[in-house]
């Protein structure tokens, strides 16, 4: 089984855009155990795209078509591809009357082009957008290659692709199931989670573990197969229950698109918890990353960027001496920073940050000295101390992450 991804758009061959579609779904089908021998991209040209698509036809099993299924004119991907297999475009009900749905909502007035969005590939399967209009297609062929077309927005591409193609591939081409498992870790490196996990992951074939490092932490790739959804899932529970056992408390959450502020602010939505931070080398980066996630606001009224002592004693009500007594970078001043905080906003949690952000020394402490302070209604606060190594941005970076993790645990 091998497959060939042919990207469609100008805009990438002239270097305006990067092929990242190609890139999301090489490593899908990677994963699913299917070959990519071949990637291409052409520009929006109906004779250049029908010569890729015939040399790909007869050299892949199956050729997937990103990109160029919108309403404009440069968008011609399902026109050419319906040409060359001889077939008809017909409009997807369910699809059109989304798109019309849309107009009328918004008192737009609906073009013929916008029509074009509903249309498939006469006798193939339409799959649905979730979060756009152009219906994606699975063309399965008696004659040739099958096709798989997706729309070139990532946004509508990812969903379309997890959730409508990958079951279809997984049902077309293979007899086995299979499942797959992220494991999102932080706080532990990519090497030593590897080491702890040597004997898994040099027996393994099914289920199958990978190791990826990305900045700031490492994710695992659990898949497994079987002879059902419900048997490969119950393997990968047992290796699992394997991995959790040996670094589990580094393990912050699951998923592709699950990233540790989101998790955080889940939790405290759920646990109705709310939360403020006072922040002197982080300087807000804690309460921007915090407000990158849809929802915050429920359990985040707002904080404090102290990042001169004297804004820690104006904002926060610190005395000056006692700053100047402990030092700045202390556990006490973490402690009065967060207790303070958390105080005058009337919030369940307060979180602070004071610390050597570096190049340079500060109070003869290095760069990359940390104290994170942790203050919770009714217990007594908590502070840690920690020394990152490296620069001055990943210093703070690291700081407003393992403050989140803090918080997790
Ligand atoms: P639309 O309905 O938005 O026109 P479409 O299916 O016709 O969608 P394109 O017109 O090819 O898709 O691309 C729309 C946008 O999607 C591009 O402007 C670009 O931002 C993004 N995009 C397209 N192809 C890729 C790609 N291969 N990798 C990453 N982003 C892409
Ligand atoms: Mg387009």
């Amino acid at each position: 089984m091998n497959a060939e991804i042919i990207a469609v758009g100008s805009e990438i061959l002239l270097g305006q855009i990067v092929n990242t579609n190609a890139q999301f779904v090489a490593k899908r089908l990677a994963d699913l155990g299917i070959n990519v021998f071949h990637q291409s991209v052409v520009g929006d040209n109906p004779k250049r795209l029908t010569d890729a698509i015939k040399l790909a036809d007869g050299r892949s099993d199956l050729v997937i078509l990103l990109g160029g299924l919108g309403p404009t004119v440069d968008d011609l991907t399902k026109q050419t591809t319906a040409k060359y297999l001889g077939r008809e475009l017909v409009i997807e009900q369910a699809a059109l009357a989304k798109i019309e749905r849309s107009f009328a909502e918004t008192q737009r007035k609906m073009t013929e082009n916008n029509r074009l969005q509903a249309l498939y590939i006469a006798g193939s399967i339409p799959l649905p957008n979730e979060t756009g209009f152009a219906v994606g297609d699975f063309y399965q062929n008696s004659n040739g290659s099958d096709f798989l077309l997706l729309p070139g927005p990532p946004s509508e591409l990812r969903p379309m692709f997890v959730h409508q193609a990958q079951p279809l591939l997984e049902k077309n081409y293979f007899s086995q199931q299979l499942a797959s498992r992220v494991m999102r870790f932080f706080g532990i490196g990519e090497s030593l989670l590897a080491s702890k996990l040597t004997d898994l992951i040099d027996q393994q074939t099914n289920p199958t573990l990978a190791t990826y490092a990305k900045e700031n932490e490492v994710t695992l790739r659990l898949t497994a197969s079987a002879d059902s959804q419900i048997h490969a899932r119950e393997k990968l529970d047992k290796l699992e229950k394997t991995i959790q056992q040996r670094v589990g408390e580094f393990c912050y959450g699951y998923g592709d698109d699950n990233s540790l502020p989101q998790v955080v602010v889940k939790l405290l939505r759920k646990r109705q918890l709310t939360i403020t931070a006072a922040e002197s080398l982080t300087a807000g980066k804690f309460q921007a990353t915090l407000a990158d996630v849809p929802g915050v606001s429920e359990v985040f009224p707002g904080g404090f960027v102290t990042y001169a002592n004297q804004v820690k004693s104006q904002l926060l009500k610190i005395p000056a001496e006692s700053i100047q007594k402990n030092g700045v970078v202390s556990s006490a001043t973490a402690t009065a920073m967060a207790e303070q905080a958390r105080k005058i906003l009337h919030t369940n949690i307060g979180i602070s940050f004071t610390g050597v952000a570096g190049p340079d020394e500060l109070e003869g402490q290095p760069a990359g000295t940390v104290w994170i302070g942790l203050a919770l209604k009714d217990q007594e606060t908590q502070t840690k101390l920690f020394h990152f190594s490296k620069t001055r941005p990943y210093i703070r970076e690291r700081t407003v992450l393992t403050g989140l993790d803090w918080i997790r645990k």
